[in-house]
């Protein structure tokens, strides 16, 4: 089966590949390197990421979240379930910028869901199930759509129906990329803020701090760019497909 278009090899298709693969890479690039150089620089305070963690929740008043060291590196996250912020080994144990700004940043969601009320969060914790069905389906009903339209005749306004579908599942899991996006900025945010008021980081500090947090909100901006281009592609080829049939 050929669909015209979508297996088309063309020069703009290779050219789309190319991106979707590399602005991913490039990303993560960015966040090891940067991660990478800072989790070497020590800050003068000497305050590890637990106890940055656990200084900035006592400030704000928060008493109800754990500090807890997880497994693998670069697996920091705070849990609104078990109410517990996961510091990978580095960041838990040592006093270096780059576990400031980890620790400051985990406890920056903290703080959007204790203290702050943060909407963004919560819509996002609401898309969590549509998101991950729409990831889960979105292609089935995309494949399944467009293989009516080329495989049968008569079937093909149902196939463009439930390829439809599939986009609309999709833009579900689209949805929460996008919804991602300020939650993190904002959480980095506020983690900038805690660490100056709170007298944990210097200005050189403070700026690589930036600097890592920076880094790693690239890898929310390159999925979502993704994302939003796949999203754009099903669409086009939709359109096309539909197109032909008429
Ligand atoms: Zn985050």
């Amino acid at each position: 089966m050929m669909i015209p278009g979508y297996y088309g090899i063309s020069g703009s298709y290779l050219l789309y590949f190319a991106l979707i693969m590399i602005i991913p890479l490039w990303a993560q690039w960015k966040v090891k390197s940067a991660y990478g150089r800072y989790k070497k620089v020590k800050t003068l305070s000497g305050l590890t990421g637990k106890e940055v963690a656990e200084a900035i929740m006592q400030a704000n008043g928060i008493t109800d979240v754990k500090v807890v060291r997880g497994e693998a590196e670069l697996s920091d996250h705070y849990n609104p379930s078990t109410n517990t912020v996961v510091l990978s080994p580095i960041v838990y144990s040592q006093p270096t910028v780059a576990s400031v700004a980890i620790a400051a940043h985990e406890v920056g969601h903290v703080i959007q869901d204790k203290v702050a009320d943060y909407k963004p969060m919560r819509w996002r914790h609401a898309l969590v199930p549509l998101a991950n069905l729409g990831g889960n389906l979105s292609m089935i009903f995309i494949m399944i759509g467009l293989g009516l339209t080329y495989l049968m005749k008569s079937a093909g306004s149902y196939g463009i129906t439930i390829a439809w579908v599939g986009v609309g599942l999709m833009l579900f899991a689209v949805l929460f990329q996008v919804v991602t996006l300020p939650v993190e900025f904002d959480a980095s945010k506020r983690a900038l803020e805690q660490v100056t008021d709170l007298g944990i980081v210097n200005d050189q500090e403070r700026r690589h701090c930036k600097k890592v947090l920076s880094a790693a909100a690239m890898t929310y901006v390159a999925a979502a760019l993704v994302a939003l281009m796949e999203l754009m592609r099903f669409i086009l080829i939709i359109i096309s497909s539909s197109n032909n049939r008429n």
